[in-house]
């Protein structure tokens, strides 16, 4: 068992970065725009791709028992780590709610060994956050300077040990993820703006260390980013999308989510989509399908069949839908890799990544969640948003369909 030893450095004043509390600017995390592939808009936001760079990021915990280079399957990993002894109130949080109810607040610098094993699911501020939540030189957030990275950095916990998403109880899966969606509406509301448009919100899951997870307890997170400016190329692509889409169809209601999760949609620049031979779970308020032209293959997308632009709008039925949905999703997807993986390359760790965009102003985006495998890749993929596949999406689905009772 490999336990986090670093309690003294937490406690540390002097220690900058941690909870994302910075003594002054010059020590917080800062961002830079790649100027071959960035554009600035009339309205003075970016374009482009974006790197951070934070120092703390590098003081995290590696609790894997180590790295497993063989294909298809994946190590055990430690059943104590640093989220269940955070859990059992052996290491210091700075705990933001716990299941359905706010516990301390967004800009809270309160931290306490707090025993939660009575609870099923729980948000912490992260405690290695690439984001500064809180300058104290500046007594403020960092909002104004956009070459800080200022927002609020959280870790959405199950209590209980689980390594994946399958693995959870569909009650347990619900209060997390409503547990999750009251924290983030909170947070929005005290940090951005009123309409939310200088806010960016990644909400995604690292399952699996070639997935980016330092801690196998599976958890995912949510970065709030209060002072954006800008867009990556693909969040930006999604949205331009269905702006594109709007205007082709001389239709300022059309929405392709809302026609391609209802298979209303047969085709699109000459495509044959092929929605009903990828279907791998449909009710009333979502589609689940095998994606079309994937990033890697056995990339699941779900989609809701109302027009939400992000998770934070669902509703209790949709939610309760959506647990099951995630977790019928990912054992189909592990079923599929553990059978089928070595033939293509793929692993069982994956990122689950929402695309959305939390604005109330905008109508144009149509929230939906990509479960991406980690598939060994090359130039081809790294160069552009390009993919080379050896089997159709349609394939996979009947494989996939497979194991379905
Ligand atoms: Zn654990
Ligand atoms: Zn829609």
């Amino acid at each position: 068992m490999k336990k986090a030893d670093n309690n003294s450095v937490m406690l540390s004043e002097n220690i900058d970065g941690f909870w994302g509390i910075y003594k002054n600017a010059t020590l917080s995390p800062f961002g830079r725009w790649d100027p071959f592939r960035t554009i600035k808009t009339d309205s003075g936001n970016k374009i482009g791709h974006h790197t951070f760079f934070s120092a703390i990021r590098g003081k995290r915990p590696h609790e894997f028992s180590s790295f497993d280079t063989t294909v298809h399957t994946r190590k055990e990993s430690p059943s104590i780590d640093t989220f269940c002894e955070l859990s059992n109130g052996n290491l210091p949080s700075i705990i933001m709610s716990k299941d359905l109810k706010l516990w301390q607040k967004p800009l809270s610098t309160y931290f306490s060994k707090e025993n939660l094993i009575d609870t099923k699911a729980y948000t912490s501020i992260n405690l290695y956050t690439p984001m500064a939540r809180i300058i104290k030189e500046l007594n403020q957030k960092g909002q104004e300077d956009f070459n800080i990275l200022s927002g609020i950095p959280l870790v959405h916990i199950l209590t209980k040990h689980y390594n994946t998403i399958e693995e959870v109880p569909t009650e347990e899966f619900i209060i997390y993820l409503k547990n999750i969606i009251l924290t983030v509406n909170e947070c929005m509301k005290s940090f951005c703006n009123p309409n939310y448009t200088n806010c960016k919100v990644l909400h995604f899951y690292n399952i699996g260390q070639r997935a980016g997870a330092s801690i196998p307890h599976l958890h995912s997170q949510t970065l709030i980013h209060g002072n954006h400016k800008g867009f990556g190329w693909k969040a930006y692509g999604f949205l331009k999308t269905y702006q594109w889409n709007k205007v082709f169809s001389q239709d300022e209601h059309y929405c392709l989510a809302c026609l391609y999760s209802q298979n209303l949609l047969k085709d699109l620049h000459g495509q044959d989509l092929k929605i009903k031979e990828r279907i791998l779970w449909e009710d009333d308020y979502w589609l689940i399908v095998v994606v079309y032209a994937p990033e890697a293959d056995g990339e699941i997308r779900i989609i809701p069949k109302r027009h939400v632009a992000s998770l934070y709008e669902l509703n209790d039925s949709e939610i309760d839908s959506l647990a099951a949905a995630l977790i019928f999703s990912n054992t189909i997807q592990t079923k599929f890799i553990k059978k089928w993986g070595k033939e293509y390359f793929l692993h069982l760790d994956r990122n689950i990544l929402f695309r959305q965009l939390p604005w109330q102003t905008n109508n144009d985006f149509h929230f939906f969640i990509d479960i991406v495998p980690i598939q060994q890749i090359g130039g081809a993929e790294r160069s552009d948003d390009h993919k080379i596949s050896q089997v159709t999406p349609e394939e996979i689905t009947a494989k996939m369909r497979s194991f379905i009772n």
